[in-house]
């Protein structure tokens, strides 16, 4: 697995950020649901799974394309912090369980996203859910352009 800077809040997090963006740009096109990409990196720097949007089902969202790739057991997963494009999803149609509930099964304690979902599909409440149970949540809108750009033909 590749490596990076350490995770923490400014350049760091935006270099991260900007990995899941181009992680993102791989996802097969759909006019159906955002492309997202997803990086889950150790407090060293360690990428421990990465993913995007229909990766190896058309139903994947990029958070559970990464934490697919991740050891549940590995004692990393405590420390690490989830990058995500977009904000986790708080409900999904085709799967029982969201972006946010499979990101609180884990232990990991920070995730940061660089885009709010907007109410294109459903309404969302993904940060929410994940500071009421106790993670470190970063929103870096600074960055959602590129995001945006991913995404621009859902937004009309
Ligand atoms: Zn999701």
């Amino acid at each position: 697995m590749s490596a990076g800077p350490p995770p923490a809040e400014g350049e760091s997090d935006a270099r991260w950020l900007r990995r899941t963006v181009e992680l993102s740009r791989s996802c097969p096109p759909s006019d159906t649901a955002f492309s997202v990409g997803c990086a889950v990196v150790a407090a060293d720097g360690t990428v421990l799974g990465e993913g995007y949007s229909r990766r190896d089902d058309p139903h994947d969202h990029a958070e559970e394309a990464a934490l697919r790739e991740v050891d549940a057991d590995d004692p990393r997963l405590a420390g690490a912090t989830l990058y995500s494009s977009l904000e986790p999803c708080s409900s999904r149609a085709s799967r029982p369980l969201s972006c946010s509930a499979l990101i609180l099964a884990t232990p990991v304690a920070r995730v940061v996203f660089a885009w709010r979902e907007p109410s294109v599909f459903v309404d969302c409440d993904g940060a929410e859910r994940l500071r009421a149970a106790g993670r470190t949540v970063v929103e870096r809108p600074d960055l959602a352009d590129g995001v945006r750009e991913v995404n621009a033909h859902l937004l009309g």
